[in-house]
């Protein structure tokens, strides 16, 4: 377990604002059984956070009552979660390339956004070992850091009756034109469902502002078990209700699949430096958000 220690400071402020309470350590004991020592999970070391200052009231504000209007970037956990691993590594692109490597290489991109935009304790989550175990150790890290909020990364793909057949650089290859685009998933059962909502509709939103569609067959019979309720038809927001990291941890908790790589198109848009810009760009435009004004926004949860 490479999980470094976080800082101490208190951050009560930021736990009232999101309703969030991260528990102690002690108590965020995994509800999974036992996890594989071969999954543990890589977790970057963290930027050594600055105290909490506390913020000035705004102007005419009653200076017994601090107006809290702006989050502080600094304390601001946000887990970017590398979606399968390098053993399971998830869906295979048009040109037979592994989801996990997609995943990898936005996720650190976006990492690197998040840092530069101040929100310096962002953490990248690589995750090690099989599928099924994979998830239960992402959920207790997210748990036991806590992250005040947990992003998955991954790239789509069909199901296989949907696959068909063609020649890449004089190899058969599979591929799927027939659905492009990201989604964004939450769960209904995680306990900061409508905070989880609430990043989700502002990440849609954001792709949705960078030019992007989002892919619309999660509620075509044709998707069998992978059909998922849409709850947000104009920017793209699905219910995957019973995926693990999103019903598991106790915080806001989102997974994008910022596109598919089974699409001949898609998949090079997908491995260019410009998307992953874009998408990167969105997705620390949304947690600027999330972090700022979520309360103006929404009211109290
Ligand atoms: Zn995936």
């Amino acid at each position: 377990m490479l999980l470094l220690p976080i800082e101490a400071g208190h951050a009560g402020w930021l736990s009232d604002v999101f309703k969030s309470k991260p528990k102690p350590r002690h108590a965020a004991a995994p509800k999974h059984g036992v996890a594989s020592r071969r999954a543990t999970p890589r977790v970057e070391k963290p930027a050594v956070a600055k105290p909490a200052v506390a913020k000035p009231a705004a102007p005419g504000a009653a200076a017994s009552k601090p107006v809290v209007t702006r989050c502080d970037p600094q304390k601001f956990r946000v887990l970017v979660d590398v979606g399968h691993t390098a053993e399971s590594e998830g869906a295979i692109s048009a040109r037979n390339v592994a989801e996990f490597v997609y995943n990898l290489r936005l996720a650190q991109r976006i990492v690197e956004q998040l840092k530069t935009d101040g929100f310096t304790a962002t953490r990248l989550l690589v995750t090690e070992g099989k599928a099924r175990r994979s998830l239960v150790r992402r959920v207790d890290v997210a748990n036991n850091l806590p992250a005040n909020l947990f992003l998955s990364i991954h790239h789509d793909s069909v199901p296989d009756k949907l696959i068909e057949n063609w020649e890449f650089e004089g190899k058969k290859r599979h591929f799927s034109d027939r659905f492009s685009g990201y989604s964004v998933f939450v769960s209904r059962a995680n306990p900061e469902f409508p905070t989880s909502l609430a990043f989700a509709e502002l990440l849609a939103r954001e792709m949705k502002a960078q030019g992007l569609e989002y892919a619309r067959q999660f509620t075509l019979p044709i998707m069998g078990k992978n059909q998922h309720p849409l709850l947000n038809k104009e920017t793209g927001v699905y219910s995957y209700d019973k995926l693990i990291v999103l019903k598991s941890t106790r915080m806001p908790a989102v997974l994008l699949e910022a596109g598919s790589i089974i699409n001949r198109d898609e998949e090079l848009k997908m491995g260019s430096a410009e998307r992953r810009n874009i998408i990167s760009s969105g997705v620390a435009m949304a947690v600027r958000e999330f972090c700022d004004s979520r309360w103006t926004i929404l009211g109290p949860l």
